[in-house]
């Protein structure tokens, strides 16, 4: 017999083995529904034939064991639905210590039973199928799965019958699968037996009140907390197995990086009396004040200007004219970062008091950090090193030189052919700026539009916004490689149909994403997760691996914005200070976000892409800004605003504002997502005339328009033909 031959022979064999299982198990559960047994595993079946049970097994203790215990092992093994009841059941015939010794044999026999025949049955197939995915979970199950199975036995918050089918499916041993299950179920089972012992003596209704059930129903109740504190003492000690925990520290909290993250992290531990001290290796304010949000949004204002001045005609001024060094133009950047620097000043945060150290932190254990060759021991760790730009190893990039977002604000000169690679909110906004003050910008990107995470018809505006202003975007162009060619610094893409673009220019300026700060301090030496993106990975509570080490703003993600990560560093602070009295999910229900082009564009919460891509049914309601009185006064009559509902709700979805002043515009609609106000109580609140803001307002009425009550309005225009009559 050839091999092939031989492989299908046994594939056959197993497959002939799988449906006789499959045929047995589903005769054993008809039999148990066709039959009724499931009256014999009733509560009110046990008090009924209580008495005679209970003689019965003084008469015969050994029969009636072994009938239970075998009768236990089948319903697990068949995952039929009681065994809490069977389990209370056994407590009230057989008492605390012979029920617990049963019950916690059979249901662990049991489970490994169900396991066995998941495993036979399910694993191959579903390991072969979904290999890909299993990769890490098995790689998981093979170092922490016995920690993993204990964790979930213990906290019966996971469906026990679950639990065997499903670990049944990963490569967990079976005898590592058995004891596990014993050991993480006696606690949850001695809880159960107890119940069970106290209402097999409950003989009448004044029973209820008696104090020993009530105790062991207030167990039964608590039990699932105790085993979740339980649970996170043992993690946190097998995660800091082999650190030496100080006696006493020195500080309650030390926080690495004060940017945004960082400031408002130590500011709110000051304000509530912590010992905290935050070190800087730069400058106090990090990337939103030195090279981030401010000089962007002084260079954007300056840039504005000017482009006013070119609309001159449409204000009414026959001329007007520009004249302007660049450098003048920087050095207000530079006066604009200087008048906000107090705000986020070491003198400032020492009045605060927030011990500002300068220099470069190293965690060198979950409760030390080494700053300056001094070391300072911390209860709490906050790590908040934002994120630098990405820079791709595109080939002759070192070449031709670049900037990024670090380094543009130190340029004299104007760009004369300004090559901006990235369609991203960065690259939108450096680019109009530029080309507004004179830079011929070439914007690429490889997709096939700007701002790729808005509307296509976000997109579409800006895009003719900027092709309106000069700008030349190349969508759909890939960079291939970077080079000088006949003295001019060249970028070599491949476009849409495949072929290769030559696109001269002068200066080059990197704007394709920003990657976590995570090496460098220590992280590597605690093995603290990263997650795919790069971030740190954080729980809901901004706890890395570490219970007392949390991380916020651009390193832990998942979003980066300086708004983003001073909500992220309230949470931070506060459960590392408060942790094992209180402690807060950190909530991301309605993030807003703004991207400063002209047209602004704003949104919070879906949009239509969103919408589709999850596949989240939603009524779109839009207004039209040329329609908008002030907007029209202002020359700025363009743009909309979006708003995404439940279908036939009152209940906002999401909300996209393309327009002037579109991210101060959309902050009455944060307020009404994440307060839960909906379009009706928008529409009844008094907007100024006239305003921009109006437009929230009538597009509120919108929507009421489309949600008119039809029969209503049917009957009174009848009501009101009658009265004329
Ligand atoms: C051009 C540009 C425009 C932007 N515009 C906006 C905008 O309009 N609105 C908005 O919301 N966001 C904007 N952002 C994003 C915003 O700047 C960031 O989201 C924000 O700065 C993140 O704050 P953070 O505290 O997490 O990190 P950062 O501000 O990056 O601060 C991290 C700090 O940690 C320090 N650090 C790192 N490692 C160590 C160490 N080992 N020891 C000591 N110190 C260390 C760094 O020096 C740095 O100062 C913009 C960003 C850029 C680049």
């Amino acid at each position: 017999m050839s091999s092939a031959n031989a492989t299908t022979n046994t594939k056959n064999k197993r497959h002939i083995q799988k449906l006789i299982v499959v045929a047995l198990l589903a005769a054993a559960i008809i039999a148990f529904f066709a039959f009724d047994l499931s009256h014999y595993l009733s509560f009110s079946y046990l008090k009924e034939n209580q008495l005679q049970f209970h003689e019965y097994y003084q008469a015969n203790p050994i029969t009636v064991s072994l009938t239970f215990f075998v009768l236990y092992i089948i319903s697990v093994t068949l995952s039929i639905p009681g065994a809490t009841l069977l389990t209370l059941i056994g407590g009230a015939i057989f008492g605390f210590f012979w029920g617990l010794v049963l019950i916690s044999f059979a249901s662990s026999i049991g489970a490994t039973l169900a396991f066995l025949v998941s495993r036979f049955l399910l694993r191959d197939s579903v390991q072969d199928r979904f290999a890909k995915h299993l990769t890490r979970i098995n790689s998981g199950i093979e170092k922490e799965g016995a920690f993993y199975l204990f964790t979930l036995r213990l906290v019966p918050a996971f469906p026990f019958f679950m639990i065997n089918l499903l670990m049944a499916l990963t490569t967990i041993k079976t005898s590592t699968f058995y004891w596990v299950s014993q050991l993480g179920m006696l606690a949850g089972t001695a809880v159960y037996v107890n119940a069970g012992t106290q209402l097999g003596q409950l003989q009448s209704a004044s029973g209820i009140l008696s104090l020993p059930l009530i105790i062991s129903f207030t167990l039964l109740g608590i039990f699932p907390l105790i085993a979740r504190k339980v649970l996170s003492v043992l993690k946190a000690n097998r995660v800091y197995k082999g650190f030496k925990k100080p006696d006493k520290f020195d500080r309650n909290l030390v926080v690495i990086g004060a940017g945004a993250a960082g400031l408002v992290t130590s500011y709110i531990a000051a304000a509530v009396k912590a010992k905290v001290t935050l070190i800087e290796k730069h400058k106090m304010g990090g990337d939103c004040l030195n090279t981030g949000c401010i000089p962007s949004k002084a260079l954007i204002r300056s840039a504005k200007f000017k482009s006013h001045v070119s609309r001159a005609k449409e204000f009414g001024f026959q001329t007007t004219d520009t004249h302007f060094d660049f450098k003048e133009i920087m050095q207000r950047i530079k006066r604009v970062i200087s008048k906000v620097e107090p705000h986020d000043s070491v003198e400032r945060y020492t009045g605060l008091g927030v011990e500002c150290l300068q220099g470069e932190a190293k965690i060198t254990s979950p409760f030390s950090i080494e700053v300056n060759g001094r070391t300072l021991t911390t209860k709490n760790i906050v790590i908040a090193t934002g994120a630098r730009p990405f820079v791709p190893p595109i080939e002759g990039i070192e070449e031709v030189g670049y900037l990024t977002s670090d380094s543009l604000w130190n340029i004299e000169i104007l760009p004369k052919r300004f090559l901006i690679l990235g369609g991203g909110p960065i690259g939108c906004e450096l680019a109009q700026s530029f080309a507004r003050l004179g830079s011929e910008v070439i914007q690429v990107d490889r997709n096939s539009r700007i701002m790729k995470r808005e509307d296509p018809q976000v997109s579409e505006i800006v895009q003719a916004r900027f092709r309106h202003e000069g700008i030349d975007l190349r969508l759909q162009h890939q960079p291939q490689r970077f080079a000088i060619i006949d003295d001019n610094k060249t970028l070599i893409c491949s476009n849409k149909e495949g072929e290769n673009v030559s696109i001269i220019f002068d200066e080059l300026l990197i704007a394709l994403g920003r990657k976590a700060n995570v090496t460098g301090f220590g992280l590597a030496n605690l093995d603290i997760p990263l997650t795919r993106q790069g971030t740190i990975e954080v729980n809901e509570y901004l706890q890395t691996k570490y219970p007392n080490i949390y991380a916020c703003g651009d390193v832990a993600g998942p979003y980066q914005f300086t708004h983003t990560a001073a909500h992220q560093a309230w949470y931070a602070s506060v459960n590392s200070l408060f942790r094992g009295f209180k402690a807060f999910k950190a909530d991301y229900s309605v993030i807003p976000w703004a991207t400063f082009t002209d047209p602004e564009v704003a949104r919070a919460g879906l949009n239509e892409l969103e919408a589709k891509e999850q596949n989240i049914a939603c009524e779109v309601s839009q207004f039209e800004i040329d329609d908008l009185d002030r907007a029209i006064a202002d020359e700025e009559a363009h743009g909309f605003i979006k708003v995404l509902t439940v279908p036939g709700k009152d209940k906002i979805l999401g909300v996209t504002i393309v327009g002037e002043h579109a991210g101060d515009l959309i902050a009455e609609y944060v307020s009404a997502m994440r307060h839960g106000i909906g379009l009706n109580k928008i529409l009844s609140t008094i907007h100024i005339y006239p305003t921009l803001a109006e437009a929230n307002k009538y597009v509120a009425g919108q929507w009421k328009q489309a949600h008119q009550p039809k029969k209503i309005l049917h009957w009174l225009k009848k009501f009101h033909q009658w009265r004329r009559s």
